[in-house]
């Protein structure tokens, strides 16, 4: 006999925080937070407690709880999340609001997002500005296929295309290209805790030893695919403005700047072309 939804949810708190338990619970048994308060005794069928204690066992040697539930929050959206895609962050809100700032100062931008992932810049940006063109790329055709499914959910009108930053848009020029690139450098403590070492590392690290390597091919290949006055903005590491905004300058931008993250930290850089 297996035991009610309430036993379940405290004895798993004894394993992982009880916050945790109650999703993966609610999940597994598909009731909600009321349920576990007013049908305490409800029984777990065998299935659905096997496959909860399993849940519970991976959670508890830090697996994220955004991959065992299948998705994860960001700008207040709801996205499907795959252990083919970073879960978003907090810190690329910044991202967004920057390049919300610059595509609404034009009738129907052509915005480019490089790097897209799990498709949630170019889908909360293509919200914010339905009017905007998007495209979206990514190398891993995993992670295009969850920004698909979650640009379907939200009726993004989205051109996806695989490849290796710049390489799928021929010579094609847009008004703004986004991008949250890999950017943690080789060897940084942070990739072996807080449930990175579950996360695609290909897009975490560049694997060189300043993370700068594919932040330095975004900015030094952009100019080709910028039209007159075009902007590019880039998220980077907690200490790597700096340096951003030297390539950038290097690189011909004007207005070049950099922008803080919620924790205060600069987050985002970016310039715009003459
Ligand atoms: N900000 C993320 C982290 O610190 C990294 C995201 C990225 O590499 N683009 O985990």
């Amino acid at each position: 006999m297996t035991e009610g939804i309430g036993d379940a949810w405290r004895r798993a708190s004894q394993r992982i925080a009880r916050l945790d338990a109650r999703l993966l619970l609610e999940q597994v048994c598909g009731c909600t937070h009321v349920d576990l308060i007013a049908h305490p005794e409800r029984k777990l069928l065998a299935a659905e407690a096997s496959q909860f204690d399993v849940l519970v066992e991976r959670r508890a040697v830090g697996e994220p709880l955004a991959y065992l539930v299948g998705s994860a929050f960001f700008y207040g959206l709801e996205f499907s999340v795959s252990p083919a895609v970073l879960i978003p962050r907090p810190d690329t809100e910044v991202l967004v609001e920057q390049a919300k700032k610059r595509a609404q100062t034009y009738a129907a931008p052509r915005i480019v997002d490089l790097g897209t992932g799990s498709g949630i810049v170019a889908i909360v940006l293509a919200r914010l500005c339905p009017s905007a063109l998007l495209t979206a790329v990514d190398v891993s055709v995993a992670a295009l296929d969850v920004a698909r499914r979650n640009a379907t959910r939200y009726g993004a009108q989205i051109r996806f295309l695989p490849g290796d930053w710049y390489a799928p848009l021929d010579a094609e020029r847009f008004d703004l290209i986004v991008s949250n690139p890999p950017y943690v450098a080789d060897g940084d403590p942070h990739l072996l805790q807080n449930g990175l070492p579950f996360e695609p590392q290909q897009a975490l690290t560049d694997g060189t030893r300043d993370g700068m390597a594919c932040i330095r091919s975004i900015i030094e290949g952009a100019h080709p695919h910028l039209l007159p006055g075009g902007c590019l903005l880039i998220e980077h590491g907690y200490d790597q403005a700096v340096k951003v905004r030297e390539l950038l300058k290097a690189a011909g931008f004007s207005d070049v700047d950099s922008w803080r993250d919620s924790a205060a930290i600069e987050r985002v850089s970016g310039g715009c072309l003459p």
